[in-house]
């Protein structure tokens, strides 16, 4: 079940559409709607959680598994030799707009 009013949990089940980069059975990565770069993609776990300051080793593979999903974005959308950015918005004041914990992975 989707968590209410979270867009990224909506796209996990389905229930709104995306670009698919990559997807494995933790993680979803699509299209950014809003791209800051040429390759601008969202990686997401599957599982709703958002805040990394409260993370503990319990999010061990989650957070783990994100970060191997990250890397095959790159790989994938053919950034690794130019470089990419990987980037947490953690809170408001932070810009973040979706608390849905979720990379930005943004490369020319
Ligand atoms: P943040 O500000 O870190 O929470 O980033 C949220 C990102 O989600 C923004 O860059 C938005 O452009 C993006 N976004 C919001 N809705 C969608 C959607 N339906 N499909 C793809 N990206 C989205």
């Amino acid at each position: 079940m989707p968590a209410p009013n979270c867009i990224f949990c909506s796209i996990i089940a389905g229930e709104i559409p995306c670009t698919k980069v990559y997807e494995d059975e933790h993680t979803l990565a699509f299209n950014d709607i809003n791209p800051k770069a040429r390759v601008h993609v969202l990686v997401v776990p599957k599982t709703c959680f958002d805040r990394l300051h409260e993370s503990d080793e319990s999010h061990t593979q989650l957070l783990g598994q994100l970060l191997i999903a990250v890397g095959k974005v790159a790989a994938l959308t053919d950034i690794t030799r130019s470089g990419y950015r990987v980037q947490f918005n953690q809170g408001k004041g932070a810009g973040q707009e979706v608390f849905h914990l979720h990379a930005h992975v943004m490369g020319k």
